[in-house]
């Protein structure tokens, strides 16, 4: 029985904050939280709830409304618009009381059950995070299994010196060190699992087995999957730069060989058609050269554009507390 280790392992009166970001989540926010409750009373900590509704453009708040009429428990934090997923943990991670937090989905694809074996592995560890790994995809094609495995084995190959667990969402508790690490990032663009990563200190694994979603469907098409990928590859590593660096090197060291090879076939043949052959080699040379100086400024121009306009990660509207 959890409950019986959960008691012996941790001190009363410590507060326990759990974040779930909501966007669009009706037909399931009710049994989350009935799923979530459950759990949470079972547990010798005081507990803060943290819906983050996220835009909502369906019945998502005033549903949340009710749950927070109902249980004192609960803080809802309404955000002026859609933010994003990452934008709205980041909200509820920067109102958290607690002396440590858990982040789950709303859909229930990451077991509300777990979280006593979170707790205990924190306990146990001495952990500062403790992240739910995945063992299984279960309800998820095959297309999107192997996208996501390519997708950590490139990302740890061109990391610079950061390590991102392979199959780990954003399920995870954080002690209180860690929260605070967390919050001083402020970048705008946000690769959560890379900010989650990049901060160190102690990280142990929980491995579990992920759920379909329990209602609702989700918000992920491959092109914001394809976009978030670019943006933890772009974020976390300048290699792409590298390699545009690379090509560019390549072709105009290449061109440089032709156009000797060039210079020496006109003197030995004679000259075929006047003109052709510099023209080549100059067209050559210098898109090699432009893709190599594009490449790297269009990168850098776009990161800096992105974070140099310094806007808040996200607005709120209301708490309900
Ligand atoms: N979510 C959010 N804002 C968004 C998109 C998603 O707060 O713009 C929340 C969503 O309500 C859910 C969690 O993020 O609690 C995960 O979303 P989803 O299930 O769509 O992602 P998946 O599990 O398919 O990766
Ligand atoms: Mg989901």
């Amino acid at each position: 029985m959890p409950d019986k280790t959960l008691s012996s392992t941790l001190q009363k009166r410590e507060t326990l904050s759990i974040i779930i970001p909501c966007y669009n989540e009706e037909d399931v926010i009710d049994l989350c939280h009935q799923e979530v409750t459950k759990v949470a009373d079972t547990l010798p900590y005081h507990i803060e709830l943290i819906y983050v509704n996220d835009g909502s453009k369906d019945t998502t708040l005033e549903k949340l409304c009710a749950i927070r009429e109902a249980d004192k428990r609960v803080v809802v934090i309404n955000l002026s618009r859609n933010f994003g997923k990452e934008a709205a943990m980041t909200a509820g991670i920067d109102h958290v009381t607690g002396d440590a937090l858990i982040i789950l989905d709303a859909d229930l694809q990451d077991p509300p059950e777990l979280i006593p074996d979170l707790i205990i592995k924190w306990k146990e560890t001495d952990a500062d995070v403790v992240y739910g790994q995945r063992t299984t995809r279960i309800g998820e094609t095959w297309f999107k299994k192997i996208t996501a495995k390519s997708f950590y084995h490139i990302i740890n190959f061109i990391a610079n010196r950061v390590e991102i667990p392979k199959n780990t969402g954003d399920f995870r508790l954080m002690n209180k060190r860690s929260i605070d690490a967390l919050r001083q990032l402020r970048e705008s663009h946000r690769f959560m699992k890379g900010l989650f990563a990049w901060i160190g200190y102690k990280q142990v694994a929980m491995p579990y087995c992920r759920a379909p979603r329990a209602a609702g469907s989700t918000k992920w098409n491959y092109a914001g999957l394809l976009n978030l990928a670019m943006e933890g590859i772009a974020g976390f590593s300048t290699v792409p730069l590298k390699i545009a660096s690379f090509f560019g090197l390549l072709i105009s060291f290449f061109s440089f060989l032709f156009g000797i090879f060039i210079i020496f076939k006109t003197m030995i043949v004679g000259v075929e058609v006047p003109g052709w052959s510099t023209l080549t080699v100059m067209i050559a040379f210098l898109s090699g050269l432009q893709l190599l100086s594009i490449g790297i400024l269009g990168e850098y121009v776009g990161r800096i554009f992105g974070e140099a306009k310094k806007r808040p990660l996200y607005f709120i509207e209301h708490i309900y507390k």
